[in-house]
């Protein structure tokens, strides 16, 4: 895709820290890292978002995961890895290439705020009504 940031890595036009790449997979580290040894996966073929991408990538993908989650913990020994992914200008999608972040977090390193939310009871007719819609949307 033309113009896109993270196509022009996958193909190497612009430079990255490149830690794994497979037939369908590119993974590099993130320049803004959250943490040290955030990770982010992509598809080298482009797709947007999780409405997008095939279900071959975005296997492909997960295997990756847990292949790049084994080597951050060889690697970094963290506490935990948060493994996050956005979809669409509402929920903060920067980049409009699909990738999956893998954020490590180590021994006394600050918590990562979006691992981090309040516990608070829904509303239970709210739930069930909402959970029967998705359930009815399956068909
Ligand atoms: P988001 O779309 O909000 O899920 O996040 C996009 C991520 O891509 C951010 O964490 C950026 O720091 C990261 N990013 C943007 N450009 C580059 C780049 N050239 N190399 C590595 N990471 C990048
Ligand atoms: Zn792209």
């Amino acid at each position: 895709m033309p113009n896109c940031i993270f196509c022009k890595i996958v193909h190497g036009e612009i430079p990255s820290v490149k830690v794994y790449e497979d037939a369908r997979v590119f993974a590099f580290e993130d320049i803004n890292p959250i943490s040290i040894g955030h990770t982010l996966i992509i598809p080298k073929s482009h797709a947007e978002n999780i409405w997008e991408i095939s279900e071959e990538d975005l296997a492909a993908i997960h295997v990756a995961s847990k292949k790049i989650a084994q080597a951050i913990r060889k690697a970094l020994d963290p506490t935990g890895v948060a493994v996050l992914q956005l979809n669409g200008r509402g929920v903060n999608q920067m980049v409009m290439h699909y990738h999956l972040h893998l954020i490590p977090r180590t021994a006394n390193s600050p918590e990562i705020s979006m691992t981090q939310w309040n516990i608070v009871p829904g509303d239970m007719a709210l739930i069930r009504k909402t959970g029967e819609k998705i359930a009815a949307a399956m068909r």
